[in-house]
C-alpha cells in the first residue's frame, strides 16, 4: 500500500513541486484514501483522486488601486475553482500577505471534503489576495475590495461560485465586494455569504464556525461521557472563528484561557468571561486593534510576545488562527499537560506530525474539515434562504447548525472508527468526504 500511496504522491509532487501547504494537505488526505480506493472495486483505476488534486479551474489576476497618500498599489487576486461535482464552487476569499498558489490550493482542496461532508451540494473552491488589510483605512479597504470585485464578477455567480470571508475578510469587506458585484451585474443575488443582515446575511453565519467547532468538541467529549464544565480551554486567534468559539466554551460553561494574534498571546487565569469577550469583540472588530491591549482593561493578565499558547495547560485547545500554528512540540506540551481534546477551528493548524502525537496519545482530535465546516455548512444556508427569498429565525439556523455537526460527527465516526473503538476523525473525514464527490464525480464521466 505505501508504494501505491507513495507513487501517487510522487506525480503530485512533480507537478505541484514548489507548494508546500497543498503538498501537506493533499498527502494527509492520500494516506487515508487510497487505502479506501484499492479496498473498492468502483473507485480503483478510475484515477479519481489523482483528478481531485487538479483544479478545475484557476484565475489569477491584477488588482490596481489608489492608497490615501495617492500612490498606486498593485496586488494579485485569485480564485480557484476547485471541484464542482456535487454543486457551485463554495469557499472564502483571504486577504492576507503570505496568499499564494500554494496556500489557496491547500484551502481550496480541503474545502471540497468540507462541503461534501456538510452534506449541502456545495462544490470546492477558495480565492483571495496577497493584500494586506492591516493598517488600512476604511476607504482603502474599500477602493481595493472594489477593485478585486471588478475583475472577480466574471468568474463567479449564484450558481456557478459563490465566495465568502476568511482571514482578513468579514463582514465589511463582503459588503464593499457585494455592492460592486451588484453594480456590475445590475442584479441583487445570492452571489456572496457572510452578507449583513438586513441585505440577504442569514442570522448566526458570523457565528457558525467557531460555534461549530465547539459543538463538534462536544460531540467528541460525549464520546467519553464528558462535556465542557469545568473544562480549561485554550483557543488561539482573536478573530471571527476565535471570538465565537470562545463565547460558545463560556455558554456551555468552559474556562477560556488565551485567545491571540500574531504578535503574542494573552492568558487570563481567572478566565476570559462574556464581559471580557465583549471588550476584546470591540478591540478587534471596531477599533482593529491588537491582542496586547486586553492588558490594558485588565491588568491582571499576562501578554506573552511572539509565542503561541499551547504551553498554558488545559483540558481542550481550540486553533482557531491559522494554518501550521501547532507542532509537534506543542502537541506533545499538550498531551503531557493533560489535554483530551482537540478541536481545529482554522484550516490545517496541526502540523503532519503534531496529528500523529494526538493519535498515537489517543487523545479525541478533530480535523478542521470537519469541525469547521459549520461556517460553510451556514454559507450553505444563506444560500438556500437566498433562493427562497425567506429567512429563518437565529434559533433556527443554529438548530440546523447543531444537526449538521452532529452529522458530520457521525460520518467520521462511520468512517473512521478502529476495531478498539479509537475514532479517527481525520480518516473518518477524509473518507466520508471523498465517496461521495467521488460518486458524482464517476457518475458525470470523465469531464
Ligand atoms: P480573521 O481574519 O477574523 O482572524 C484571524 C486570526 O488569526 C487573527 O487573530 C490573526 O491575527 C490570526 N492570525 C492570522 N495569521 C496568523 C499567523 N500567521 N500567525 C498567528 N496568528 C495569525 O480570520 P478567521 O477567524 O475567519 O479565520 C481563522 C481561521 O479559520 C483560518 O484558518 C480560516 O481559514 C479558518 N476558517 C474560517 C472560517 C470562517 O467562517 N471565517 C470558516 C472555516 C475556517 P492578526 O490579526 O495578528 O493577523
Amino acid at each position: 500500500m505505501k508504494s501505491i500511496v507513495d507513487s501517487f504522491l510522487d506525480l503530485v509532487k512533480q507537478r505541484n513541486g514548489n507548494e508546500p501547504e497543498f503538498l501537506q494537505a493533499v498527502e494527509e488526505v492520500a494516506e487515508t484514501v487510497i487505502p479506501y480506493i484499492v479496498k473498492h472495486d468502483i473507485y480503483h483505476g478510475k484515477n479519481i483522486l489523482l483528478r481531485m488534486v487538479e483544479p478545475e479551474r484557476v484565475v489569477t489576476f491584477r488588482v490596481c488601486w489608489v492608497d490615501d497618500t495617492g500612490e498606486i498599489q498593485v496586488n494579485r487576486g485569485y480564485r480557484i475553482q476547485m471541484n464542482s461535482a456535487i454543486g457551485p464552487y463554495k469557499g472564502g476569499l483571504r486577504f492576507h500577505p503570505t496568499v499564494n498558489m500554494s496556500i489557496l490550493k491547500f484551502l481550496a482542496f480541503e474545502q471540497v471534503f468540507k462541503n461534501s461532508l456538510t452534506t449541502l451540494p456545495m462544490g470546492g473552491g477558495k480565492g483571495g489576495s496577497d493584500f494586506d488589510p492591516k493598517g488600512k483605512s476604511d476607504n482603502e479597504i474599500m477602493r481595493f475590495c472594489h477593485s478585486f470585485m471588478s475583475e472577480l464578477f466574471r468568474h463567479i455567480g449564484p450558481n456557478s461560485d459563490v465566495p465568502a470571508g476568511d482571514i482578513g475578510v468579514g463582514g465589511r469587506e463582503i459588503g464593499f465586494l457585494f455592492g460592486m458585484y451588484k453594480k456590475l451585474r445590475n442584479e441583487f443575488t445570492g452571489v456572496l455569504t457572510g452578507k449583513g443582515e438586513s441585505w440577504g446575511g442569514s442570522l448566526i453565519r458570523p457565528e457558525a464556525t467557531g460555534y461549530g467547532a465547539v459543538y463538534f468538541a462536544e460531540k467528541m467529549l460525549e464520546t467519553k461521557n464528558d462535556s465542557f464544565k469545568g473544562k480549561n480551554v485554550v483557543v488561539s486567534g482573536s478573530g471571527n472563528v476565535a471570538q465565537y468559539a470562545a463565547e460558545k466554551v463560556i455558554q456551555l460553561g468552559g474556562k477560556v484561557l488565551t485567545l491571540s494574534d500574531s504578535s503574542g498571546y494573552i492568558y487570563d487565569a481567572e478566565g476570559i468571561d462574556s464581559d471580557k469577550l465583549a471588550f476584546i469583540m470591540q478591540l478587534k472588530n471596531v477599533k482593529r486593534g491588537r491582542i496586547s491591549e486586553y492588558l490594558e482593561a485588565y491588568p491582571n493578565a499576562e501578554f506573552v510576545k511572539g509565542k503561541t499558547p499551547w504551553g498554558v495547560k488545559c483540558d481542550i485547545a481550540l486553533p482557531c488562527a491559522t494554518q501550521n500554528e501547532l507542532n509537534e512540540n506543542d502537541a506533545d506540551t499538550l498531551i503531557n499537560n493533560g489535554c483530551i481534546c482537540v478541536s481545529e477551528g482554522a484550516n490545517m493548524p496541526s502540523t503532519k506530525a503534531a496529528i500523529n502525537s494526538f493519535h498515537n496519545a489517543k487523545i479525541l482530535f478533530a480535523p478542521g474539515k470537519a469541525s469547521n465546516a459549520g461556517g460553510v455548512a451556514t454559507s450553505g444556508l444563506e444560500m438556500t434562504q437566498n433562493s427562497l427569498r425567506y429567512k429563518w429565525s437565529r434559533e433556527e439556523v443554529d438548530e440546523k447548525l447543531k444537526e449538521i455537526m452532529a452529522n458530520i460527527h457521525d460520518s467520521c465516526t462511520e468512517y473512521g472508527k478502529d476495531e478498539n473503538g479509537y475514532i479517527d476523525y481525520v480518516k473518518g473525514a477524509n473518507i466520508a468526504g471523498f465517496v461521495k464527490v467521488a460518486d458524482a464525480m464517476l457518475a458525470q464521466g470523465v469531464v
